[in-house]
């Protein structure tokens, strides 16, 4: 989608450390982190937030956790606090479903 932050990262049009993609799927650190583990998982396809997901999305969203489920082994999360966190309304800034991996010296588990 033309002017999402998200689409042109896929795009490659803006740059990131890309750490994981697939033919559905990124996933790439957040700029401004907020815990000493922060990646960012994006299914590839402009979905704007979970009110937008639809049941022929249902492959895609197993798809996102699969994706998170290698990213904590990758960043040796296993035997750490880690959470995966999906922001909507209000609370989401970037309007293109994304997943939070958040990992590490977390605070707060909620
Ligand atoms: P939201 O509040 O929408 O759930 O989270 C959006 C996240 O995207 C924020 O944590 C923000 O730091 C991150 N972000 C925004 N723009 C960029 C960018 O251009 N590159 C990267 N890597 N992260 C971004
Ligand atoms: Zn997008």
């Amino acid at each position: 989608m033309e002017n999402c932050i998200f689409c042109k990262i896929i795009k490659k049009e803006i740059p990131s450390n890309i750490v994981y993609e697939s033919d559905s799927m990124v996933a790439f650190p957040d700029i401004n982190p907020s815990a000493e583990t922060h990646i960012l998982i994006v299914p590839k396809q402009h979905i704007g937030s979970i009110q937008d997901i639809s049941k022929e999305n249902g492959q895609l969203l197993a798809e996102v956790y699969l994706t998170a489920s290698k990213l904590v082994s990758d960043y040796n999360l296993t035997n750490n606090f880690y959470k995966v966190v999906v922001n909507g309304g209000k609370a989401q800034h970037v309007p293109h479903l994304h997943f939070h991996l958040l990992g590490g010296n977390l605070k707060r588990m909620v």
